[in-house]
């Protein structure tokens, strides 16, 4: 079974995590240190603070912005119940946006003036419109779980909104295991985070709450953090092959295939749910594990009862999509399989 997620792990990416092992400091230390100061190069300026789930970074990040009873904060609802979490958490309303079917993410004219803040989703890597958000409400989180090492041109994605968070989960652009990182341009929000973070040894009370990376998972996502444009280049190949077999009646999600992006998934849309089923269950006879990207019970409008009809395209979205397995330890020959069986399914 081809598996439609793999880490990629190598010889380097154990011994960096040997030598954690080795150094006899396995919590947050300086391997966490050297990860947050690799996010402030690849960002080209500003302030880092590693934490232990990109969960915990968008719960912090709008914590820091002092969100919270009272305020407002929209989020797309195709993405993951991680923002329904992070908003809950911090005690805002949420205000949840349909997205736009070309690049799926948050559709700007969902926002008004009566929103606080926004987290943007840049959704399987694909940039969503962040200047757009940022013109019609005043704080922009935006989040890069799934676009780790993007670009828009020229400028790292992430460096518009007022804050970003990434993800170290299994499945994500580089892998940790679990970790998350928040990032900004403006050090009181990333100051904000790192003072709930450090909870010991503090002079005075104030609730806290352990939110911290290891050095062992920081060793193995900078490792790999080292490789991000060989990441990219592999991403893109097979992305870039996936799209030159797709059939006419067939399309997929924009914004992915150019030099700039990172595509994390590569999500086609079939014609309808009949034939995206379809094709779903033959690549798993085939031996390739293809999965819905977001099923329909996982949009957050649907998790807290609201009309499905406010929100035609991400209905349509969970009906119409397919993932097939996108990352770099994809090997050539599993590549040929997968794209042989889904020429087979069309023919
Ligand atoms: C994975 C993900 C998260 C949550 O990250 P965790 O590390 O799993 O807590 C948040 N937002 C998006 C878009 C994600 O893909």
């Amino acid at each position: 079974m081809i598996e439609h997620n793999r880490p990629w792990i190598t010889p380097e990416d154990r011994s960096a995590v040997d030598a954690v092992l080795a150094s006899n400091w396995v919590a947050q230390g300086p391997m966490v240190k050297h990860l947050e100061d690799a996010f402030v190069a690849l960002r080209q300026g500003g302030a880092a603070c590693a934490v232990s789930s990109g969960t915990a970074a968008l719960g912090l990040a709008l914590r820091s912005m002092k969100l919270g009873p009272g305020s407002a904060v929209a989020v797309p609802t195709y993405s993951c119940s991680a923002l329904l979490n992070a908003v809950t958490w911090v005690g805002a309303d949420v205000q949840v946006v349909d997205v736009l079917p070309s690049n799926f993410g948050i559709d700007p004219a969902g926002l008004d003036e009566t929103i606080d803040a926004v987290v943007v989703v840049h959704v399987f890597g694909s940039p969503a419109d962040t200047e757009k958000c940022r013109e019609i409400v005043p704080f922009v989180v935006e989040d890069c779980c799934q676009s780790l090492g993007g670009e828009v041109n020229n400028r790292p994605l992430g460096t518009i909104g007022l804050a970003s968070v990434y993800s170290f989960y299994a499945t994500k652009i580089v892998c940790g295991g679990q970790g998350g990182m928040v990032c900004s341009c403006n050090e009181a929000v990333v100051d904000a985070v790192r003072d709930f973070r450090q909870f010991d040894g503090r002079a005075t009370y104030e609730p806290r709450f352990n939110f911290q990376m290891t050095d062992i998972q920081a060793a193995l996502v900078l490792s790999q953090m080292n490789r991000l444009a060989e990441i990219k280049r592999r991403r893109q190949l097979i992305a870039q092959r996936y799209r030159s077999i797709l059939p006419s009646d067939f399309s997929c999600q924009g914004g992915l295939v150019n030099e700039e992006s990172m595509p994390q998934r590569f999500v086609l849309i079939a014609p309808d749910q009949g034939i995206r089923d379809a094709l779903q269950a033959f690549m798993e006879q085939q031996g390739v594990r293809c999965i819905v990207p977001v099923q329909r019970f996982e949009l957050l409008h649907r998790y807290l009862g609201m009309d499905p009809a406010r929100f035609p395209v991400a209905e349509r979205l969970s009906e119409t999509t397919l993932s097939l397995p996108l990352y770099p330890s994809l090997g050539e020959e599993e590549l040929d399989h997968i794209c042989e069986a889904f020429r087979v399914f069309c023919a």
